[in-house]
């Protein structure tokens, strides 16, 4: 690691002031991505800037008829809020799925979506779910807020404050884990909202988190897993490494897709 400094201010306002004060700066969530990175000398940040010590950032809360979720909410107690069990019981089921109890104690909502890893479960969940990013400058759709591979639309100066989750009608995750690292190989978020019907693939975009619009088309018609039968993903647009090929990751979205609708058909 190299030396840095630190800081952690008591308000969001004084983060957002820090961010353009020092040179450059680096913001901390729970450190998951962060830490390994600094240990591993692969980014030399001139000062962390700790959002723990802001209170609220990490409050789960009803917004009309679906949630707030701060960004400083960590996976597990998305996982364990009653609230998030019974407004989006998928979206509990899909933090409950992250990584192992060390990463979900740790790892936060709005580090996951900064972040923006290509294999990932939030961004799935937002952009099936037509969330909205609330930032310290201004609310985004989802479909803008996650524009490539660990990209996001977020500025230097700019952080996620919290998700706004509209209450879906029914929605369902399904995923198939890579077995060492346990994130998203293939995983599919399904969801019937007021706008109509989003299937969010992530694990298998070359480009991240991306929607899977024929299946959205197939599903309006007919809410059964079925109904995806005579799909398949054009394996062109899809990753390939050494755990698997794109035609192999097509396949699973598929096989992830049916499963998600069976979970929101429950
Ligand atoms: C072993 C292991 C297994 C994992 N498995 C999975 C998995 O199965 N599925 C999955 O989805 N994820 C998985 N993760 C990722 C994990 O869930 C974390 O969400 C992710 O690493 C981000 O960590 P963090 O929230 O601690 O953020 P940090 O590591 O602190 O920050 C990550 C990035 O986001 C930026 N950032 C953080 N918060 C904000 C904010 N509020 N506004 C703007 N920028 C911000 C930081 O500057 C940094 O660039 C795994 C991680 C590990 C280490």
């Amino acid at each position: 690691m190299y030396a840095f400094d630190y800081q952690r201010p008591a308000a969001i306002e004084a983060a957002v002031a820090l961010l353009r004060a020092v040179d450059e700066p680096k913001v901390l969530a729970g450190g998951q991505t962060l830490l390994p990175t600094l240990k591993q000398r692969l980014a030399q940040p001139g000062t962390l800037v700790d959002l723990a010590g802001i209170p609220g950032l990490a409050a789960i809360e009803r917004r009309g008829e679906g949630l707030l979720i701060g960004a400083m909410a960590r996976h597990a107690q998305v996982a364990a809020s009653p609230l998030v069990r019974s407004v989006i019981p998928a979206l509990a089921e899909l933090a409950g799925m992250i990584g192992d109890p060390a990463v979900r104690n740790r790892g936060t909502l709005g580090g996951s979506i900064a972040n923006n890893d290509p294999t990932a479960d939030y961004p799935a969940a937002c952009l099936g779910l037509g969330a909205s990013i609330v930032t310290t400058a201004r609310t985004l759709p989802a479909d803008d807020f996650f524009t490539g591979l660990f990209e996001t639309a977020l500025a230097e100066d700019e952080l996620v404050v919290a998700v706004e989750f509209a209450a879906p009608a029914r929605a369902g995750y399904a995923k198939f884990r890579n077995p060492a690292s346990r994130y998203a190989m293939a995983g599919v978020f399904v969801a019937e909202g007021a706008e109509g019907f989003r299937v969010a693939v992530t694990g298998a975009g070359q480009g991240g988190v991306f929607r899977w619009t024929e299946a959205e088309a197939a599903l309006a018609a007919d809410f059964r897993p079925e109904a995806l039968d005579n799909l398949s993903l054009d394996s062109a647009d899809v990753m390939a490494d050494l755990h698997g090929s794109a035609d192999y990751r097509a396949h699973l979205v598929k096989v992830m897709a049916k499963r998600a609708v069976t979970v929101a058909l429950r």
